[in-house]
């Protein structure tokens, strides 16, 4: 079973904010730049180029996504929990840790930025864009079944991605 809930919050205090308050910002001096995590900016566009991310030269400076991991300010938080998590938690982790590679090879802005083993509460993977977790909690779900939640907030800015299943 998926569900969506859909929450404006902050009614009425909120101030206007672009979908993606990090990745809208405008980097410098329209040359190259890279970032010590392995993205690199040239030609517009943020790639992934890992450790020769430096050698390639430009502006050094924190990318979008570092910059939302160092303030602790996640787009996507994913909670998975039930019984059957403790019993194929390495499949779980497996599927997780694949996922989190593969996003920061295609987008290094759209990533994991956080895998986290809660014990008995399961496992929270917090996100620096709003599809990763949605992207994370469907494959999740594909592979595994159970009940699967989105709650948006924030004027869409936020989705909390919550996945359950019994054993
Ligand atoms: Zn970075």
């Amino acid at each position: 079973m998926v569900t969506t809930t859909r929450r404006i919050e902050e009614k009425g205090q909120r101030t206007p904010r672009s979908k993606d308050t990090y990745a809208g910002e405008r980097v410098g001096h329209g040359g190259s730049c890279y970032c010590d995590c392995g993205a690199v900016f040239e030609n517009k566009r943020w790639h992934y180029a890992g450790k020769e991310a430096s050698v390639r030269g430009g502006q050094r400076l924190v990318c979008p996504a570092c910059r939302r991991t160092a303030e602790r300010n996640p787009a996507g938080i994913v909670s998975l929990s039930g019984g059957f998590l403790t019993v194929h938690l390495p499949e779980i982790d497996r599927l997780l840790r694949k996922m989190a590679d593969e996003a920061l090879t295609k987008n290094p802005l759209n990533r994991v930025m956080e895998i986290r083993h809660n014990g008995l509460d399961g496992i929270t993977v917090t996100t620096t864009q709003v599809k990763l977790a949605q992207k994370i909690g469907r494959e999740v779900f594909k592979s595994f079944g159970g009940e699967l939640q989105y709650h948006w907030s924030r004027g869409e800015e936020l989705v909390r991605v919550q996945w359950f299943r019994q054993p």
